[in-house]
């Protein structure tokens, strides 16, 4: 049985960037980096943008070149799928029923999408969008697919809907709720991305939900049926309805967690020497009053990362992150700093009409978030405001031609 000084499984963004830290902090261990995916750490954003568009070809997504994981001693394992915990005797069982030992584990599985549970989900050409081989399959079937449906009116579904008309195909985007970004945004965000979308030319139905997918012989969706029965034919469908987090083999061992493996702000589990970060770990957020909930960014990867390679070094620190996220959509960039979770505000600065405007989300009078359209100047300087925990005054803060740094100086 192969052993290592630290074990991390999941090479994605959080997995990939523990093993950058540990040898960035001079750790002189051995380390295994086990991914299910065959392909080396790569980043997944692109995925519903340039990768999906064919802007970028995939070594330009690569976290690192290949050969980077050998040069710094960190056993790259892809094709590895983990399928069990021994926390006792910390040893992992592979799919294959390969063993492999451990002295420190760090859980970074991320999450699979959550799958429709309609007749129909499982057709060959309903895909989601978290991995490469998804985006591959997607573009290797999309010189025959003219009409898309995406159900789900979150980023991914609003990136993909973003690059599928860019590519000239005509767009359905199906959300159940009454608007779009409804999770993560307040609803002046959301009217913008609708009216953005709709001028793009996207069918976006809002309050629609799908009962199940039409299928052909050939096993392919040839319609998405509407609750109310109506039926809006398809060449492809693309579902973005969230993600399970991937812990089974963890809480299978013990490991105390629900909606993902809860954490500590050293991002320990419950189990000894086994660690978890990036969007399967539920931690206390301080930017959500300590409220345990999952972060799925590659901000919080990457900062869970850092914590957990500290923790492993010897010199601990606490998760504290500023929450950070952004999104491309037609020329738009939206960067949010911060979490709006439980605003009782919303401040608009400068002029949607515009295509350049900010929104800062305020709870109690304090300044939590802020979700920056096109103005990155708001967004890096709401950062520290966010951070400082400011309560600004609310008249300079809606005057659009202050900057944000001079807001927090009066
Ligand atoms: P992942 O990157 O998902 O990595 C987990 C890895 O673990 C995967 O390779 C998985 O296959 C592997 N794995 C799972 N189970 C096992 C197992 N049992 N054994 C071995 N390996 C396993 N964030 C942003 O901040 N900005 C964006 O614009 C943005 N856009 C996104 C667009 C898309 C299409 C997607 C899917 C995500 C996007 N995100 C974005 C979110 C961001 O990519 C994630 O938050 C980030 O990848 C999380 O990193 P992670 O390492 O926790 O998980």
């Amino acid at each position: 049985m192969d052993a290592y000084d630290v074990v991390i499984v999941g090479a994605g963004h959080a997995g990939a960037q523990t093993a950058i830290n540990l040898r960035q902090a001079k750790f002189d261990g051995s380390i295994a980096l086990l991914g299910d995916e065959r392909a080396p750490p790569y980043e997944r954003p692109p995925l519903s943008k340039e990768y999906l568009a064919g802007d970028k070809p995939f070594d330009r997504i690569l976290l690192r070149p290949e050969t980077f994981w050998s040069e710094r001693g960190i056993a790259f394992h892809g094709g590895s799928r983990v399928a069990a915990v021994d926390a006792m005797d910390r040893r992992l069982r592979l799919a294959d029923d390969r063993h492999v030992g451990f002295g420190k584990l760090v859980w970074a599985a991320g999450g699979s999408p959550r799958m429709l549970p309609c007749p129909g989900a499982n057709a060959a050409n309903i895909h989601a969008i978290r991995r490469k081989r998804d985006v591959d399959t997607i573009r290797e079937q999309l010189d025959e697919a003219k009409r898309i449906v995406i159900v789900g009116g979150g980023y991914i579904g609003l990136e993909a809907a973003a690059v599928m008309r860019k590519l000239g195909k005509q767009v359905t985007v199906i959300e159940a709720l009454d608007r779009v970004l409804a999770r993560v945004a307040g609803p002046i965000l959301s009217r913008f991305y609708e009216g953005e979308h709709r001028t793009q030319g996207v069918d976006l139905r809002l309050d629609a939900t799908l009962e199940m997918f039409e299928t052909d012989e050939r096993d392919r969706a040839t319609a998405a049926i509407l609750t109310s029965g109506e039926a809006i034919a398809m060449d492809m469908g693309i579902v973005g309805i969230g993600i399970v987090p991937e812990v089974g083999p963890l809480v299978s061992a013990g490991a105390a967690g629900g909606n993902g493996v809860d954490i500590d702000s050293q991002c320990r589990t419950s189990l000894p020497d086994i660690y978890a970060i990036g969007d399967c770990a539920a931690h206390g957020n301080p930017y959500a009053d300590g409220a345990h909930i999952r972060i799925e960014s590659v901000q919080n990867a990457n900062d869970m990362a850092r914590v957990a390679a500290m923790s492993i070094m010897g010199a601990p620190v606490d998760y504290d992150a500023v929450p950070w996220f952004w999104s491309n959509q037609y020329d738009l960039r939206l960067q949010t700093v911060g979490l709006s979770i439980g605003f009782d505000d919303c401040v608009l600065r400068g002029d949607p009409a515009s295509r350049s405007f900010s929104l800062a989300y305020l709870r109690g009078g304090q300044l939590i978030a802020l979700d920056c359209v096109n103005r990155t100047k708001d967004y890096a300087q709401g950062r520290a405001l966010v951070a400082a925990k400011a309560v600004p005054d609310k008249e300079q803060l809606a005057d659009g031609e202050r900057t944000l740094k001079e807001v927090a100086l009066a």
